[in-house]
């Protein structure tokens, strides 16, 4: 079996923010070479997701409504007491306990299998930043 890893890097520019990675991440399978198995789309961070669903303008208005709704970002919390890094950033740490930190996508005949109106996202939850990454992982033959 194969286990090709590879790297996404993006800038983000807003607080919140959904990138639409999917025309990335169908690169990164057909660099890999690998044509059946399984595609896991990663963040190490821990103010960010990745998330399926669908690219609309205002779907993705509702989507920052929803998340800001649950989760407002000028609340009392904890963690912004004394933060460790100086950002006051627990509505993103919050905001990314709904969402997660990764999706898997069934990979045949070397396509993702995503429905037709699926499209997989990169959720920036505490931008704007100079550096985001995300880990494609393909695992398969
Ligand atoms: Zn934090």
């Amino acid at each position: 079996m194969k286990n090709v890893v590879s790297f996404i890097e993006m800038q983000t520019r807003q607080v919140m923010e959904f990138h639409d990675i999917t025309e990335k991440v169908r690169e990164a399978v057909k660099k890999s070479n690998v044509k059946e198995g399984l595609v896991n789309v990663f963040t190490q961070h821990t103010t960010c997701c990745v998330k399926i669903n669908e690219f609309e303008e205002k779907l993705m208005q509702d989507f920052y409504q929803f998340l800001e709704k649950r989760v407002p970002q000028f609340e009392k919390y904890g963690h912004d007491i004394n933060p460790v890094d100086g950002r006051k950033n627990a509505h993103s740490h919050l905001k990314s306990l709904i969402l997660n930190t990764s999706e898997c996508i069934p990979l045949q005949k070397g396509e993702l299998l995503l429905g037709t109106w699926q499209r997989v996202f990169f959720v920036e939850l505490d931008g704007p930043r100079e550096k985001r990454k995300v880990i494609v992982q393909v695992l398969g033959e």
